[in-house]
């Protein structure tokens, strides 16, 4: 294998582990009781860093 095939084999792991990581904080926050605190621009939850834009 070389330096390439190696780099791309390890882009596409660390891709599907992103997805992973991903789909496991989206379903945290989807299950989160929220409690935000407001910041200037958006708020966000304490809990699960989840946010909102306040800024419309
Ligand atoms: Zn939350």
């Amino acid at each position: 294998m070389n330096q390439a095939e190696q780099l791309l084999a390890e882009a596409k792991r660390l891709e599907a582990e992103w997805k992973k990581v991903k789909q496991q904080l989206a379903k945290l926050q989807s299950e989160c009781e929220h409690d935000f605190a407001r910041g200037q621009l958006s708020m966000t939850c304490r809990k699960c860093l989840y946010t909102e834009s306040t800024y419309y």
